[in-house]
């Protein structure tokens, strides 16, 4: 499934070249999770702004309204001059003056959606109780703290909701937890505001490290798909069950926690 980082680096792969191009042609496929919303041919003729991102999603500005895309399961965009024919899981093209950009998605949970503008209609319930952005200034550690203040689910489990921070899915909360040294187990009204901001800290630098990941293999990709699965995070603790911690004596540990795989050390994530 593409997280964060995947779909910020396929934003960064077309929103450049796209930027200012007007729409020729819209083609649409299959159906896909949610309807378009509006007549395609309503969105023919208009140009398209700077390509933003929302947790998952991203948003193309065009000058009446806009198209918030999201990549569900198995979604990739591509942005190319010339395309190849669409095949039987190009399920949306937009065709503009700079390139058409493609929409593959085998198990069409993804979506491209209009609405008028970001913070109205389709767009804004969409977004509605997302949590801040990772590198947004406004997620901090005091803002981690008095959220998880609130909670009693463990400190993984409310990392996964995505209501307090968007991004930290599975593979980056476990690595986030490990670089904090906070148990994926903690109470979540029990982590101190200090741990808060170390994990605040270490949430920001792990999501970060992979959009630099992912940009630096930018190029081989970028006329092909801007989200080529999910990047070879240097996992420190992810998928590492049964090995030795890089970080002191203990032994990585597998749990499952709301029937998610936690991966973490007992010896140097505490409680
Ligand atoms: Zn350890």
């Amino acid at each position: 499934m593409p997280e964060l980082p995947e779909v910020e680096v396929t934003r960064l792969s077309f929103a450049d070249r796209i930027r200012g191009a007007e729409v020729t042609a819209v083609r649409v496929g299959k159906p896909l999770r949610w309807p378009l919303g509006v007549d395609p041919d309503q969105i023919v003729a208009q140009k398209v702004g700077p390509v933003t991102r929302r947790g998952k999603y991203l948003w193309l500005p065009l000058e009446r309204g806009g198209l918030l895309l999201h990549l569900g399961m198995s979604g990739s965009l591509s942005f190319a001059h010339e395309p190849a024919a669409p095949g039987p899981h190009d399920h949306f093209d937009l065709v503009t003056a700079n390139g058409t950009l493609r929409l593959t998605d085998p198990r069409r949970f993804g979506a491209v959606v209009w609405s008028p503008a970001i913070d109205a209609g389709a767009a804004a319930k969409l977004l509605a109780g997302l949590g801040v952005e990772p590198f947004d200034p406004a997620f901090t550690g005091a803002h981690l703290y008095e959220a998880l203040r609130r909670r009693r689910v463990a400190v993984k489990t409310a990392l996964l909701g995505g209501d307090i921070v968007v991004g930290a899915g599975n593979i980056y909360a476990c690595e986030a937890l490990f670089e904090a040294g906070i148990d994926p187990r903690t109470p979540s009204h029990r982590i101190s505001r200090p741990r808060a901001d170390r994990l605040a800290a270490a949430v920001r630098a792990t999501l970060a490290r992979a959009v630099e990941l992912g940009g630096s293999t930018l190029r081989d990709f970028r006329d092909a798909h801007g989200a080529a699965g999910e990047f070879q995070l240097a996992a420190r603790v992810y998928g590492r069950a049964g090995e030795k911690c890089l970080r002191c004596e203990g032994t990585v540990r597998r749990i499952v926690q709301g029937g998610r795989a936690s991966f973490f050390c007992p010896g140097c994530q505490r409680r």
